[in-house]
């Protein structure tokens, strides 16, 4: 069979055919290139409006990048006419295989793209024998195109969450989409500021933001104050992921404080290695884990009476009545103010102050679940780890929607993974 037989059945071009396939070395590799040239009389295309214009002169040939075979890379070759429109001048012709002044082509952007969502950038650059920048600029292209088509109706439930980058000199406003059947990452933004928040509401539009039922949101001042102005008929829940991050924050901080005195005392460390004993989910401990963490436990210990207060109130999301839930919630704070732990007493004035907004959970329990934002911001935080090589924000940013905005992609006619 014919490679070109293989291209016509897979990307057929109406005013282009494929010509003669041969062995050429390009950029000092064995490559595999193939001729493309126009149909017979058919005229080049206006690029600003489409009309068919008389050719003003063909210019060098020139080489875009296809979807490697068996490992040797595949280049189209083909003279680009210039063409002489009566109302736009004289501009290169466009090409249906490649966007623009573009060297690689669509297809083999979107495999690149695609590859780029399973494996880091670098790896996809080092597999397919592709230069960083080439996966680089194919990822942004892919994503400049879902967010041109990008739909925002429909959304009911949203979660507003902040999000560390570059070792935490800096933040991204994230605006995740919770409905069930379509989770993913609206929008994101510079920092974590009220204005950051108030660009997304205000690209959002008011009509969207009316429509809103549900916003999950941290206790950042700056956010609830934004959401109680913006979404006048939405419940605004604190969701438990990030009330569950605040009470492993305390737990932490109160081990830190007493390996610090086991160290200027000169005793033993009884809590090393038990910081991940102390702040995973009981039910996500190994057996092993689960038996150190019942010897731990034994022990008078400043951080297991501070562990044994934060399991103590997970007991609260249990309830089905706000109204008992916002006692067991005075009980445990009056319980936990009694205590000498400075950093748990916190959490407990913490819990408080923010109760009416807690209790929102069971007013919209069923409806929401807390596990969305979580998967959402761990997914996030994997993006970031995994960007070694991404040189700047920028690189971040479409790397994000990339992973987790499910954009719709650019249209074609075979998958080539
Ligand atoms: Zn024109």
């Amino acid at each position: 069979m014919l490679i070109k037989t293989i291209l016509n059945s897979i990307e057929k071009f109406q005013s282009f055919v494929y010509g003669r396939s041969a062995f050429e070395v390009v950029a000092s590799v064995k490559s595999l290139v193939i001729e493309l040239s126009a149909r017979k009389s058919t005229r080049g295309q206006c690029v600003q409006c489409g009309r068919r214009c008389p050719t003003y002169d063909t210019q060098a040939v020139r080489l875009y990048q296809y979807v490697p075979l068996w490992n040797i890379p595949v280049y189209f070759a083909y003279a680009p006419r210039r063409v002489s429109c009566k109302l736009h001048g004289i501009h290169v012709e466009p090409l249906p295989w490649a966007e623009g002044k573009e060297r690689l082509t669509k297809s083999y952007q979107l495999f690149l793209a695609t590859w780029a969502k399973r494996l880091s950038w670098r790896d996809t650059a080092k597999v397919f024998n592709a230069s960083w920048d080439s996966v680089y600029r194919s990822i942004q292209w892919v994503v400049n195109y879902g967010l041109a088509h990008r739909a925002w109706d429909n959304v009911k439930q949203i979660g507003v969450d902040e999000i560390a980058v570059f070792k935490g000199h800096r933040y991204l406003t994230c605006v995740y989409q919770l409905d069930k059947g379509c989770r993913r990452l609206l929008w994101y933004g510079k920092d974590r500021t009220a204005k950051t928040l108030l660009r997304f509401f205000r690209e959002f539009g008011k009509v969207r933001c009316a429509q809103l039922q549900f916003v999950c949101s941290d206790m950042w001042a700056a956010y609830l104050k934004v959401i109680k102005k913006k979404c006048v008929n939405a419940l605004n829940v604190l969701d438990r992921f990030h009330i569950a991050k605040k009470f492993n924050e305390a737990v932490d901080e109160v081990r830190r404080e007493e390996v610090r005195k086991f160290k200027a005392d000169g005793e033993d460390n009884v809590l090393a290695q038990g910081r991940w004993l102390l702040l995973k989910k009981p039910t996500n401990l190994t057996q092993k884990q689960t038996s150190k963490l019942s010897e731990l436990l034994k022990v008078n210990l400043m951080s297991v009476k501070a562990y044994l207060m934060k399991e103590d109130f997970q007991r609260f999301w249990s309830y089905k009545s706000p109204a008992w839930a916002d006692k067991f919630l005075e009980d445990w704070a009056t319980r936990t103010m009694q205590s000498n732990l400075v950093p748990m007493k916190k959490v407990a004035k913490m819990l408080r102050s923010h109760k009416t907004l807690i209790l929102n959970w069971f007013k919209a329990k069923g409806e929401l679940s807390s596990g969305p934002v979580e998967g959402l911001n761990n997914k996030a935080k994997l993006t970031i780890r995994k960007a070694y090589g991404f040189k700047t924000l920028n690189c971040l940013q479409i790397a994000l929607y990339h992973q987790l905005g499910k954009l719709k992609e650019p249209p074609s006619t075979h998958r080539f993974c």
